[in-house]
């Protein structure tokens, strides 16, 4: 099965039919059929855009599998798509740690979690994220625990995230962030960026300044979706 709608391109690639090439080769034929339904489940939605996209998500998938992810962090739910992607990756005995003030969006992709029985790995947190992450702080045992986080929430926070997280995960941990070229916005002069994408083109910019200074981490940006970064935790 095709997704119902197509998924709406970002803009970050050559072209529009270069986009839909990707992801009719490589990524919706290999794209587990839960996670068809809850992006068709989630295209109805007003704010389906905000559903993390298909492509970027096998990238997410391929390096949970690569460093063999157990436990994990996700920052910022809405529906589930990367959470329940994140489920369906890690093994049986795998925790995920989800954050997001939006139960009801949570609620929405919840049934397909049920029925691809991984909801028994998801401990969602309804809340906003910086309290939840600094109480997860204060119990010891959480520090250098996790193996991964996925940050797609609140773009102004990234940088106080970004704080904690390096906290929680564990040396040669991985953290991705997503949406970090803002629909290109971050390479255009705000002149030229339309009045709604313009405060999180300035938090994007800020927060990959940061990304690119910070000595503790690797990283590399890559163009998927509305643009992922790629941390390793170094030390
Ligand atoms: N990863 C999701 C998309 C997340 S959209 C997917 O794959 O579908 C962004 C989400 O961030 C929204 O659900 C919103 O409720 C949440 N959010 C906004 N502010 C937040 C905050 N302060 N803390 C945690 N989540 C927040
Ligand atoms: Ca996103």
């Amino acid at each position: 099965m095709e997704s119902e709608k197509p998924t709406e391109p970002k803009g970050l690639l050559q072209t529009h039919e270069l986009y839909k090439y990707i992801l009719e080769t490589n990524v919706y034929p290999r794209e587990p059929e839960p996670l068809k339904e809850l992006r068709a489940l989630t295209a109805s939605q007003p704010r389906a855009i905000m559903g993390t996209a298909p492509d970027a998500g096998q990238m997410i998938g391929l390096l949970l599998k690569i460093i063999g992810a157990k436990k994990t962090i996700e920052v910022g739910v809405f529906t589930g798509y990367s959470l329940l992607l994140t489920a369906l990756t890690i093994p049986d005995d795998g925790k995920i740690v989800a954050i997001d003030p939006d139960r009801e969006a949570y609620e929405i992709g919840l049934p397909v979690m049920k029925k691809a029985k991984v909801e028994h790995k998801i401990d969602f947190i309804e809340s906003k994220a910086l309290p939840a992450l600094d109480k997860m702080l204060e119990k010891p045992d959480n520090e250098g625990s996790f193996d991964f986080a996925f940050v797609d929430a609140d773009k102004i926070n990234y940088i106080n995230y970004h704080e904690r997280i390096m906290k929680l995960l564990k040396v040669n941990g991985i953290m991705v962030y997503d949406n970090t070229l803002w629909l290109g916005s971050v390479a255009r002069p705000e002149s030229s960026v339309p009045n709604f994408l313009r405060e999180g083109r300035v938090s994007a910019i800020q927060f990959n300044q940061s990304l690119a200074a910070d000595p503790r981490i690797e990283i590399s940006t890559v163009p998927l979706g509305d643009g992922l970064t790629i941390c390793r935790r170094l030390y």
